[in-house]
């Protein structure tokens, strides 16, 4: 097979600044060369290379986005999205990793917190020294955070949380979870120790989608924290959803990595599998294939690289990333679908990455507000009316 080249068909390499380019080339070379020798064994064995952590921590895409003087690179949004694309482009289990450490652990600390736990966190997390994770799904409540039954009492200074989390990525590969539970004063986030008593992460195994990807219950039995562990700035479900927006915004970006890959491999092959004596890409059918997926594709990055440039202009809001994170995810699934049979047989084994995108999309697509919740966020933005209940 070629070497990847990325299908540009509408020259957006034009659009971006010489640096976002660097960044997105450097972060591309990582991951062909540090990740993309390990996926297949990690992806078949469901786990995550963590010895990969300090690397990602020195190549600065842990919270490119938070300013240096608390770990980060302080780069802009478009760039973190070129970061995101490049690593969904190796596997969906990697930018989660990524997103959940910067959009979901560092974020809320750097949003919410005070400045000791700025101080304290942010620079182990940006390194790669502390891995975190974002505890707010529970075993009923998935679409409907605001329903949680996690509590938080006070007792003294300190807090008592009890409860269960589940789908929590990293969850048992981490130093501290940010988990959110419901006070009497409303929903709060706290940075809990992951060795604190009462504390367990048992593995959620047997996924058949974003299997190089860690996914852990959190289970809370009286587990004591004190005052200063929770993230005094904001209270509601306000919170986490904020942190979601962030998230969101990556996978945008990183779902378009994902079809990149798989258009990149359908072309590729097709070019050089014959059929009836003649390549396959040669006939009507797979072109119509590549045509369309070039298309979507194109689309997609158009709309990523919008949002995005809103995001730096500080004028995207919630909705932007409503219909941005469901129709790329949506486009990065069918794209997969439909070139994976591109690949024939081959497309169904781990020595090609299109099945295994395909797979992980199936994730993507649900987490992070699954398809359905944000095609009601955006109709409820177009219309005024909510349609959730
Ligand atoms: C691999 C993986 C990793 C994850 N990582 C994390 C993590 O790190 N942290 C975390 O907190 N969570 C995580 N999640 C959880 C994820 O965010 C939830 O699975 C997701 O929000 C959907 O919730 P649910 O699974 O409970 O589905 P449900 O809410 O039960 O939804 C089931 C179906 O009902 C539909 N539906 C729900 N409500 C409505 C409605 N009002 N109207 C119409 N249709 C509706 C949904 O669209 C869906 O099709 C992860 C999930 C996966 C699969």
């Amino acid at each position: 097979m070629e070497p990847y080249r990325q299908l540009d068909f509408l020259q957006l390499d034009d659009q971006f600044t010489e640096e976002e380019l660097m960044v997105r080339d450097t972060v591309r070379s990582w991951v062909n060369e540090r990740f993309m020798p390990v996926v297949m064994e990690h992806w078949e064995a469901g786990t995550f290379p963590m010895e990969l952590a300090p690397e990602l921590g020195e190549l600065g895409v842990f919270g490119p986005t938070i300013p240096e003087e608390y770990g980060g690179a302080g780069m802009s949004s478009v760039t973190y999205g070129l970061i995101c694309q490049e690593l969904e482009r190796g596997d969906s289990g990697l930018r989660s990793f990524v997103s959940v450490q910067g959009s979901l652990v560092m974020y809320p600390i750097f949003a919410y917190g005070s400045e000791e736990q700025k101080r304290e966190w942010l620079p182990k997390l940006a390194s790669g020294e502390a891995i975190g994770c974002f505890g707010l799904t529970e075993p009923d409540f998935g679409s409907n955070p605001g329903g949680m039954l996690t509590t938080a009492k006070k007792d003294g200074d300190d807090w008592i949380l009890n409860g269960r989390k589940m789908w929590i990525t990293n969850g048992g590969v981490s130093q501290i979870a940010i988990v959110w539970a419901r006070a009497e004063e409303g929903i709060r986030g706290f940075i809990v120790p992951t060795d604190a008593k009462g504390f367990s992460a048992p593995e959620q195994k047997h996924k058949w989608s974003l299997r190089a990807s860690m996914t852990s219950e959190l289970v809370l039995e009286d587990v004591r924290v004190p005052a200063s562990a929770m993230l005094p700035n904001v209270r509601g479900l306000k919170g986490p959803l904020g942190c979601l927006t962030q998230a969101r915004y990556g996978i945008c970006w990183g779902a378009v990595g994902s079809a990149l890959a798989c258009f990149d491999e359908a072309l590729s092959y097709s070019k050089e599998r014959i059929v009836f004596d003649k390549p396959l890409a040669g006939f009507q059918i797979p072109q119509k294939k590549l045509a369309d997926a070039a298309t979507d594709i194109t689309l997609g990055q158009l709309l990523a690289l919008r949002v995005g440039r809103m995001k730096d202009a500080g004028k995207m809001e919630p909705h932007h990333i409503n219909m941005a994170k469901r129709n790329n995810c949506a486009m990065s699934l069918k794209t997969a679908r439909d070139l994976r049979d591109v690949l024939g047989a081959n497309g169904i084994t781990l020595e090609y990455h299109t099945g295994r995108h395909m797979c992980n999309m199936e994730s993507v697509i649900t987490y992070e507000g699954t398809h359905d919740i944000h095609t009601l966020a955006i109709g409820q933005h177009l219309t005024g009316l909510a349609a959730f209940r």
